[in-house]
């Protein structure tokens, strides 16, 4: 694994040396006019770890408080900037280079790309589902506690789920969620078929 990654790095630095352009926008053609709803008031809640998605919430704090994140976290919550809420991935990619300690131009920029299906990637459509990402490599809700701890005392299937009910969000003062999954992910869908005919 520890090899697959350093090949991951190289790549990257690779495709940077070879197309300096990816610095400044998607990688694919298709990408440059995609209509990205770009709203500020949700980029910002992303930021801050208000999301209303725990796992989110909990990787944005970690990434906040201590400039780091884990990559599995960072896919997850790149996936959730661009296709939940429908954000362009270069304000995602400038806001990490603004905390992350390892800030790189070049895993940086793939990554995003990567993660907002306008890179390099064979396969390129892939969407996180928040709740069973966090159920996969959170099992315990471990991670979720540590970094939001409003949320620590909160039964481990409604904490990995989200199923958290309005009054239980209000009482320990946790945001609703910001959009609905399954709704964005419809909405991304049909943006992105549409795009992808462009290509
Ligand atoms: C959206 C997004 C943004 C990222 N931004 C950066 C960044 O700014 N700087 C950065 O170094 N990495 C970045 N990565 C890649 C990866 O997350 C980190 O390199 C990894 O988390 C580092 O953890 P580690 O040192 O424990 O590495 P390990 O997992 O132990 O891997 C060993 C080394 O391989 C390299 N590496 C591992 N995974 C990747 C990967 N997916 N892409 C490129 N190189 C990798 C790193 O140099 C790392 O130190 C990003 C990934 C994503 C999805």
């Amino acid at each position: 694994t520890w090899q697959q990654e350093i090949a991951w790095r190289e790549f990257y630095q690779h495709a940077m040396y070879n197309f300096p352009e990816l610095a400044d926008g998607p990688y694919r053609q298709a990408f440059k006019d995609f209509p990205w709803e770009n709203d500020e008031k949700l980029f910002q809640a992303w930021c801050r770890g208000k999301t209303g998605y725990p796992i989110i919430d909990a990787a944005m704090r970690q990434l906040n408080q201590t400039g780091w994140m884990h990559n599995r976290c960072r896919m997850i919550v790149a996936s959730f900037l661009t296709k939940d809420l429908i954000i362009n991935w270069q304000w995602g990619e400038k806001y990490f280079m603004q905390k992350l300690i390892d800030g790189d131009l070049s895993a940086n920029n793939g990554g995003w790309q990567w993660s907002a299906s306008s890179g390099m990637d064979p396969k390129p459509l892939r969407i996180f589902n928040p709740a069973s990402q966090a159920q996969k490599f959170d099992p315990e809700g471990e991670y979720i506690r540590h970094w939001v701890p409003e949320l620590r005392r909160l039964d481990t299937k409604l904490l990995l789920t989200g199923n958290i009910s309005p009054l239980e969000r209000r009482l320990l003062h946790y945001p609703s969620p910001i959009v609905d999954h399954n709704e964005q992910q419809r909405k991304f869908k049909e943006l992105y078929n549409q795009q992808k005919n462009a290509d």
